[in-house]
């Protein structure tokens, strides 16, 4: 399972500005569940060699007194679902009161927490870390989280306990094909679910997860091996209205995470909501493969079928390779076809091509549409190879590559795409300069 850190402390330590750069984004990808997060923003983490997910809170007000006001709910609930805490306080600032009452619900909690003193780069370290030694945290680290100083370090020993990220290869998978079910509270996942395992199974493998691990099923259908990741814990028939467990963010980027395809569940009653734009933009940030599943589409009249289409269409353009089935996950409508897209998508993302296929593909783009010049000197794309599969990374080498426009990204994924026949998946460009 993928490590979650949460940012404690006061406002204005400077937990959005780590947070944007631990997750290299300005805005958070998941947030604002319908009163399920408020005030927790979710990111999906890039630094270092581990992947991970960072909580970020809106903060602890120095202003209340008492833990239970002190600590807004907020935080608590995400020192609750981490894994690592990360306590920051301001360096420039001496330790306040309501940070000892921070420092004290840590040292009750059996959480890794560390004490991160940041702006070390407009004070005196030594001495800015001495005051807070009183705080008695274990470990502390000094950071400038404006400037990066100290944070990949860091970053790199918090997690050094946890796994490596796992390329996924045909080889390493033989549960099968990893499939990930996700979607928002009462979009009909346990329903769908039940639909692709078929009946039977359901009630052998009907044990409730803790809150916050999905549970995962593996089974074999017509002869082929895999695993559904459950985020909404099966259910039996008859109970299925019963809310068992409630919807966690955690449990749904983790799973996400580990999936080697994501099936994301929509309510067609209710349209895309932002929650639905959250969740998509997190699983293409984490380059998974991605089948969207618009759900309970009984029942809807010709005049409602034809709207949402529209709609999909104009707001789905970023994840226009993903493909889109019409399902009633209650009637098993359109659940079989499923797996095609499922497996398309599987191939597709864990594909791999030689070097001279992707640098003869490569030339022919650059000849068909020059790259342009910079400063008088024309941007040299060389040669291609991969540089990773689910998704495909595909690592361009040339003279000036840090100068490549996104538009010119976007004709060479596009051309990419067509010339591969890419469907499903995300993919990702790196550029180097030199050998
Ligand atoms: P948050 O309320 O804890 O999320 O704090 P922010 O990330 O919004 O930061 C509060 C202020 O501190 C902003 O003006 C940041 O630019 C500044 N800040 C954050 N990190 C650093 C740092 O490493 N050094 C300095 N000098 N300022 C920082
Ligand atoms: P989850 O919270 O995403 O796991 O959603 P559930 O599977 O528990 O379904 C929520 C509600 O939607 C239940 O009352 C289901 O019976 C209903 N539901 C699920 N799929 C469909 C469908 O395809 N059509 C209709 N009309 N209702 C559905």
């Amino acid at each position: 399972m993928v490590p979650v850190i949460a940012l404690v402390g006061r406002p204005n330590v400077g937990k959005s500005t780590l947070f944007n750069r631990l997750t290299r984004t300005r805005d958070a990808l998941v947030a604002d569940f319908a009163g399920l997060t408020r005030d927790r923003k979710y990111g999906e983490g890039r630094m270092g060699e581990r992947p991970f997910i960072v909580i970020d809170t809106g903060g602890i007000s120095g202003d209340e007194t008492g833990i239970d006001t002190v600590m807004a709910e907020q935080s608590l609930l995400a020192i609750e679902e981490a894994d690592v805490v990360l306590f920051m306080v301001d360096g420039r600032d001496g330790r306040t009161a309501s940070e000892e009452m921070i420092a004290q619900h840590l040292r009750t909690r059996q959480k890794k927490s560390y004490l991160v003193v940041n702006k070390i780069d407009s004070v005196d370290a030594d001495s800015a870390a001495s005051d807070f030694y009183a705080l008695g945290m274990e470990h502390l680290y000094m950071i400038a989280a404006a400037h990066g100083r100290g944070v990949k370090q860091m970053v790199d020993e918090v997690l050094a306990g946890f796994p490596l990220a796992e390329e996924a290869s045909e080889e390493a998978v033989d549960g099968g094909i990893k499939i990930g079910i996700v979607g928002r509270p009462n979009v009909g996942k346990s329903t769908l679910v039940n639909r692709l395992l078929g009946e039977e199974r359901v009630v052998v493998y009907d044990h409730a997860g803790t809150t916050r691990d999905s549970i995962y099923i593996p089974y074999t259908r017509h002869d082929k091996p895999y695993t559904l990741i459950d985020t909404a814990g099966v259910r039996k028939r008859g109970r299925i209205n019963e809310s068992v467990e409630k919807f966690s963010v955690i449990k749904t980027l983790q799973a996400i995470q580990d999936a080697n395809v994501v099936v994301l569940v929509l309510d067609a009653r209710e349209g895309l909501v932002d929650q639905d734009m959250h969740l998509l933009g997190f699983i293409i940030e984490t380059g998974r493969a991605l089948v969207i599943a618009f759900n309970k589409w009984d029942g809807m009249s010709q005049d409602e079928k034809r709207e949402i289409k529209e709609t999909l269409e104009r707001r789905l353009v970023f994840a226009d390779f993903a493909r889109i089935h019409f399902i009633s996950a209650l009637h098993g409508t359109g659940v079989g076809h499923l797996y095609e897209s499922i497996e398309e998508a599987y191939e597709c993302a864990t594909q791999r091509w030689s070097a001279s296929r992707l640098t003869q593909l490569l030339e022919d783009a650059v000849s068909d549409h020059q790259p342009p010049l910079v400063r008088g000197r024309r941007i040299k794309l060389r040669y291609a190879h991969m540089g990773g599969s689910n998704p495909p990374i595909i690592v361009i080498h040339g003279n000036q590559t840090e100068e490549v426009p996104n538009a010119y990204k976007r004709y060479l994924e596009n051309t990419f795409r067509r010339v591969l026949k890419l469907v499903g998946t995300p993919m990702r460009f790196e550029f180097r300069t030199g050998d």
